[in-house]
């Protein structure tokens, strides 16, 4: 406390300070105080000088010099920019702080790396494809020291499932050769980044066997949507029929028979056009081929509702740019690299590790700006808005609008425009009023009561 007194004695900021505010008398404009303490119009009446140290209100004013660290000691928790500025509004007070300790937050490498996932984007579906076995994805998983390959239908959600001995890809291509003897080439081979699927041998494979094969962002399952799901509901069955010791063949079986919904029939009444028969007692009229319509319409149907529901509570981000600095998902962290290139494939991007100076390819959901103030999720605590921004030297102006012209000058440096919204989500009331005499109103008329939070 001694040296935080000895610095209000020796910083002339502080001293002109506290002249006007150990004498109380104010000029009656803004413009005839010194330039260096103008900042301090807005506050001026709650001001006091106690002990050696000026207050403002219970709070103490930090002279310049210990500023930065004092931001060091608020940010010590690396809590979020809501908390930080709750925390430092409790106690301390400068002009423009709450921009500064967004700022610092924003910037800090360490809440940078341990930040939390983007918001979620919407969906983008898969077009049901035209024919049935037309489109199918590809997926290897393990369980329990087995390894599977799992070839899953676009159109039908037919499953076909193959213990595979290793990975080798000669062998898992061997495997999918047999799994299309009997159902057909496909036209289109989505698969994940799995090496089985990535090397020389799977593009001669696709070459000679004249399909297309695409591939997805790894970690990202939703980039195969539907097949995904599919593919998890087998990986679910194949479990829980050796957890419970039974055969896993009859849990496939069954799985292929049941209806997708109560109008889109089973994935084998859609592929082979008749129920296979099961366990279950089935009449044999119902083995017969029967031709069912509509369901690529009600494929799609189905597929629109789930977009919508699955797109309640999601956000665009916003595209990313060759060479620009990303934070990359890597090993449940984030990690500084760079965008290399965009790939064809929606959302998905080539980009390059600083550090191993290895490429990656990453789903937009996994990568975030950096070095800009777009930081989808800098604040750990709050809900992000990407697209939409706020400036903080606006919002304080808001709050203190006769720090406009002192604004201009600030040595400080102020964030540029774009940056992460910290607060609520932005709506006009985050907005400067430009004319401070007639209310702000919503889109529905609605007065909006001004922010008092930056009131400092
Ligand atoms: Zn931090």
């Amino acid at each position: 406390m001694l040296k935080l007194k000895d610095l209000v004695a020796n910083d002339s900021e502080m001293v002109s300070l506290t002249k006007y505010v150990r004498g109380n008398v104010w000029p009656n404009h803004k413009n005839q105080l010194p330039e260096c303490i103008r900042q301090y119009w807005s506050v001026r009446h709650e001001l006091s000088f106690c002990n050696g140290l000026l207050l403002k209100g219970t709070c103490i004013v930090i002279p310049k010099e210990i500023r930065n660290e004092m931001l060091r000691r608020l940010h010590y928790p690396h809590l979020g920019i809501t908390k930080t500025q709750l925390r430092a509004k409790n106690v301390m007070y400068w002009p423009l702080m709450n921009s500064q300790i967004e700022d610092m937050v924003v910037k800090c490498e360490t809440c940078s790396v341990h930040a939390n996932n983007n918001t979620k984007e919407p969906l983008i579906p898969h077009k049901v494809p035209k024919l049935p076995w037309q489109k199918v994805g590809i997926d290897i998983f393990f369980h329990d020291c087995k390894k599977f390959l799992l070839v899953v239908d676009y159109f039908s959600k037919y499953v076909e499932m193959v213990i595979l001995q290793n990975l080798l890809s000669p062998y898992v291509i061997n495997c999918l050769k047999s799994v299309f003897s009997r159902h057909g080439v496909p036209k289109t081979v989505v698969s994940g980044n799995d090496t089985s699927f990535t090397g020389f041998e799977f593009k001669n494979f696709s070459s000679s066997w004249g399909f297309h094969h695409i591939y997805t962002s790894p970690y990202f399952s939703q980039a195969n949507g539907m097949v995904e799901r599919a593919i998890q509901t087998v990986k679910n069955i194949i479990k829980k029929s050796m957890l419970e010791n039974t055969d896993m063949y009859l849990a496939l079986l069954e799985y292929r028979n049941t209806p997708i919904t109560h109008n889109i029939p089973s994935p084998a009444e859609i592929l082979f056009s008749r129920k296979l028969n099961s366990l279950l007692p089935c009449h044999e009229k119902l083995l017969r081929p029967k031709i069912n319509r509509n369901v690529r319409k009600n494929l799609s149907l189905r597929q629109y509702s789930q977009k919508m529901y699955y797109d309640r509570n999601v956000k665009p981000l916003r595209p990313l740019f060759e060479n620009e600095n990303v934070m990359m998902r890597h090993k449940n962290k984030w990690v500084k690299s760079k965008i290399v290139e965009k790939r064809n494939e929606p959302r998905s991007y080539i980009v390059k590790n600083d550090q191993s100076g290895k490429s990656y390819v990453r789903n937009r959901y996994h990568l975030r700006p950096f070095d800009s103030f777009e930081q989808e999720s800098s604040d750990c605590n709050s809900k992000i808005s990407p697209l939409k921004t706020r400036s903080p030297n606006k919002s304080l102006l808001q709050s203190q609008p006769s720090l406009t012209s002192s604004n201009k000058t600030s040595p400080i440096r102020t964030p540029q425009p774009k940056h992460v919204n910290f607060q609520i989500s932005p709506s006009t009331k985050d907005q400067p009023n430009p004319n401070p005499n007639k209310h702000a109103t919503t889109r529905s008329g609605r007065p909006i009561k001004p922010v008092d939070k930056f009131n400092l």
